[in-house]
């Protein structure tokens, strides 16, 4: 098993690809990451997501284990890369039975959002290195998106889209959330409801710090809609199966509720003229316990600080702080230079030291990067920054749950330590 598939598994705590047959017979749910429906008719299967290209060979084992049927439809939830780039597998079949190649279908902006990552390939990687710096996603062994299957049936814009296979009709609906490119799919029949990203099974990826905007309020009202199904069953982007009309319902509209409020709280602040960092720290002190404890908002990828920066940004500009030294900011290290010039090197250290010990990691933080941006310091000194700052951070990741936010305290980890050997090196 590759080191990504261990890693993801043991964070997100569950077994790998454990299938499960439900509604009559009709459904498969194969835990992957992403999950991966299939549904079930005398005509032909449908595939709702197809999981990483890598785990496409474990994914199709599965399927032929549920029906040696021809696929007829693939679906795809969203554009991102643990959903939609595991089918070479069921290509290679195909093209050996010489079946029909399915329909796949997507949303308009499903096709935009692969334009931009063909633009932006190298970035994405960059990114992927550091946001999955702890599984280790690199080029080689993430997927681009290129080649991708091009969808053949374009959803546009908030078209409903309806079709039949099998004697079953299917009902698909785009909603913005986790990205502007979302397809759910209600399966009328056996009430089963395939939510893609729009249901994590935590707290909801929303304001991912290396990604772009992502819609809160949309986000909860295609909770509220789905709920209108009154589904037995929810087939979610990651975690498991939800089975019953109360436990459907309960995580439905818990996670309704948890967008509603960042979302709503966040906008009666602007409204009262507040700068985010107030709005920040006012969001943290009121956020309920009903939402904190709750086992379906735990913050294992995304995270409720994240989602608040979301919001905000949403609806204001870049210049956030009301203070107008932010406007056009000199260069950090510049000014840590010029602090430098008041207090020594010694005593920031000395300082961020008494912080750390008083477990206020944070400012502990930003008061040994004065010395650390200052950089014309000696390389011992330099070296004990680094040193101090290490430790800090470690402290940090150990006590970060979010799977995002302690990769980024990690990256900055082997990136100090990286600094620090190189300046020994010099120095020695
Ligand atoms: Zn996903």
């Amino acid at each position: 098993m590759s080191k990504i598939i261990e890693g993801m598994e043991s964070f997100f705590g569950r077994g790998a690809f454990e299938s499960k047959i439900f509604a009559d017979n009709t459904c498969c749910f194969i835990g992957a990451f992403g999950n991966v429906g299939v549904v079930k008719t005398d005509e032909g299967l449908i595939l709702y997501d197809i999981a990483l290209r890598l785990f496409g060979p474990r994914v199709f084992q599965e399927v032929r284990k549920f029906s040696d049927k021809p696929i007829k439809y693939i679906i795809y939830s969203h554009g991102h890369f643990d959903h939609c780039l595991g089918y070479a597998p069921f290509m290679e079949e195909i093209k050996q039975k010489d079946w029909e190649t399915p329909q796949v279908i997507a949303h308009e902006n499903c096709i935009r959002r692969f334009e931009k990552y063909r633009m932006l390939n190298k970035h994405q990687i960059w990114t992927y290195k550091q946001q999955f710096a702890s599984v280790g996603v690199t080029m080689s062994s993430t997927e681009s998106i290129s080649g991708a299957l091009d969808p053949t049936i374009i959803i546009q814009g908030n078209d409903t889209y309806k079709f039949n296979l099998g004697g079953y009709e299917f009902e698909i609906y785009h909603d913005k959330g986790e990205t502007d490119d979302s397809i759910w799919m209600y399966f009328p029949e056996k009430k089963v409801l395939f939510t893609g990203d729009l249901m994590v099974s935590s707290y909801p990826n929303i304001g991912s710090p290396f990604r772009v905007q992502r819609y809160a309020k949309d986000w909860a009202l295609a909770m509220d809609k789905m709920m209108g199904k009154n589904a037995e069953y929810l087939l979610p982007g990651h975690g498991p199966l939800f089975e019953g009309k109360k436990n459907v319902q309960d995580v439905l509209s818990i996670t309704a509720d948890a967008l509603h409020f960042v979302h709503d709280e966040v906008v009666k602040r602007l409204n009262e003229g507040k700068w985010f960092e107030q709005i920040y720290h006012e969001m943290l002190a009121i956020y309920p316990d009903k939402f904190k404890n709750h086992p379906f908002l735990q913050p294992r990828y995304g995270d409720y600080r994240f989602a608040i920066n979301d919001v905000y940004r949403l609806y204001h500009g870049w210049y956030n702080t009301g203070n107008p030294t932010n406007l056009f900011p000199a260069k950090s290290d510049e000014i840590a230079r010029e602090l430098l010039k008041i207090g020594g090197a010694k005593d920031y250290i000395n300082r961020a030291k008494i912080l750390y010990d008083d477990g206020k990691f944070q400012l502990a933080l930003h008061v040994v990067d004065v010395v650390i941006n200052g950089s014309t310091v000696t390389s011992e000194r330099l070296i004990d920054a680094y040193k101090l700052k290490v430790r800090i951070l470690k402290q940090k990741a150990e006590e970060e749950e979010s799977f995002i936010a302690k990769n980024i305290l990690k990256t900055g980890v082997s990136q100090l330590k990286a600094k620090t050997k190189e300046l020994k090196k010099k120095r020695d």
